[in-house]
C-alpha cells in the first residue's frame, strides 16, 4: 500500500486513484488530499487536515501515521475520513508558504488576496469539504467534525492548546470532552469570525471544529512525537471508535480572545521580546504595541498574548489578546 505523505511530497498520485482493501475504501482526491470510508454505515464525518501552514511537521507526521494503520489495516476505521495535507509545494520547501498564509483565506476570502497558488487551493479545500460532507450526509453520517492540526512559530507556556471558533457546535459537552482527552493545557475561544479552515468548516457546515496547536515548527524527522501521544490516541478513538485517553495533566485553562491587535501602518512595532512565549501575560495599562502615534494598552487586570507577530503584512492581526475565563464562566460556555 502506498504512503500518503511521500507521495503528496513526491507529487506522484497512486498508479490508480482508488482502491479497496479489507475494511475500507480509499479515493486520492487531489494532491494530499485522500478519502477513507468504512465499508459499513457509520454516523460520523471527520476532517483531519495538517500542513495549511508547510513546516508544520509534527501534525502532518501523525495524520500520516494514522492513515498508515488504516491503509495497513493496523487499525479500523469507524467514520467517513477526509485527511488533507493543505499546502504540499510549501511542505516540500519546508516553509509556512510560498506566497500568501492560507488559514486567512476561507470563507471565501481567498478573493481578497492576490491570485496565487494558495489562493487556489484554499478554494479547491473548501470545494473538496463540501463535497465530502455532502457524500456522508447522503449515507447518514450527519454528525461532522474537523480538526485542523497545526504547529505554533515560537515556543509557548502551553506547548499544546486548541482555538476555538465563536460556535456552539465547538463548545459542546461532547467535544470539550474530547479536547481535554487530547492532552491540551489550554483552550481558546474566539468571539468573532475569521479566515481560518476551522472557522470555515463550523460556519458552513457545523462541524465540531478545532485547530490544535502542536508544540513548535521543526523540519521533517526531528520531531518528538512522544509530547503528542494523547492527541495522537485521541485523534486514532475518534475515527477508530475506541476509547478516550485518560487526562493525567491538570485541568485545562481556558482563554477567550478580547482583542485582535491588527497591524495597520508599516511602523507598527510590537513592545514584546524577539523570543517571547505564547501566552506571555500583562498586566492592566501595560503596552502592547504602538504606530503612527497610537498606543495600544491592556486594558483588563491581566491580558495574555498569542501569536505575536509584528511582520505580518498591513491589515493583518499581529497578535491576539486573551483573558483567562473564570470557573463560572467556563460553566457556562460548557452549557451553551
Ligand atoms: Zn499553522
Amino acid at each position: 500500500m502506498f504512503d500518503f505523505l511521500s507521495l503528496t511530497l513526491g507529487g506522484t498520485p497512486p498508479a490508480e486513484p482508488h482502491g479497496q482493501i479489507a475494511h475500507l475504501e480509499w479515493q486520492w482526491l487531489d494532491d494530499g488530499v485522500l478519502e477513507l470510508s468504512p465499508r459499513r454505515s457509520c454516523e460520523r464525518a471527520v476532517v483531519l487536515s495538517a500542513g495549511i501552514h508547510g513546516n508544520e511537521t509534527a501534525p502532518i507526521e501523525i495524520l500520516n501515521r494514522l492513515v498508515s494503520e488504516l491503509l495497513s489495516e493496523g487499525s479500523v476505521l469507524a467514520v467517513r475520513l477526509l485527511v488533507i495535507l493543505g499546502n504540499p509545494p510549501a511542505m516540500r520547501t519546508n516553509t509556512r508558504y510560498l506566497h500568501s498564509d492560507m488559514n486567512r483565506m476561507f470563507g471565501g476570502r481567498h478573493g481578497l488576496f492576490i491570485a496565487s497558488g494558495e489562493t487556489e487551493r484554499a478554494w479547491h479545500l473548501e470545494q473538496h469539504m463540501a463535497a465530502f460532507f455532502q457524500r456522508a450526509t447522503a449515507v447518514g453520517a450527519t454528525s461532522r467534525f474537523h480538526f485542523d492540526l497545526h504547529t505554533a512559530i515560537r515556543g509557548s507556556h502551553y506547548l499544546r492548546f486548541g482555538l476555538l471558533p465563536s460556535l456552539p457546535e465547538s463548545r459542546t459537552p461532547s467535544m470539550l470532552a474530547w479536547l481535554e482527552s487530547a492532552g491540551l493545557e489550554a483552550l481558546v475561544f474566539h468571539q468573532s469570525p475569521g479566515g481560518t479552515f476551522t472557522h470555515f468548516s463550523g460556519e458552513v457546515f457545523h462541524a465540531a471544529s478545532c485547530t490544535l496547536e502542536l508544540g513548535k515548527a521543526l523540519p521533517f524527522g526531528s520531531n518528538d512525537l512522544s509530547q503528542f501521544l494523547a492527541a495522537e490516541q485521541a485523534l486514532r478513538a475518534l475515527i477508530s471508535g475506541g476509547t478516550l485517553p485518560e487526562r493525567s495533566l491538570p485541568a485545562i485553562k481556558r482563554f477567550r480572545v478580547v482583542r485582535d491587535l491588527i497591524k495597520h501602518h508599516n511602523d507598527f512595532r510590537l513592545n514584546v521580546a524577539e523570543d517571547a512565549l505564547n501566552f506571555t501575560s500583562f498586566g492592566y495599562g501595560d503596552l502592547l504595541a504602538e504606530e503612527s502615534g497610537q498606543r495600544y494598552v491592556v486594558e483588563h487586570e491581566r491580558e495574555w498574548l498569542l501569536f505575536p507577530n509584528a511582520k505580518v503584512a498591513n491589515g493583518l492581526r499581529a497578535g491576539l489578546m486573551l483573558v483567562e475565563e473564570s470557573d463560572r464562566e467556563a460553566r457556562g460556555l460548557i452549557g451553551c
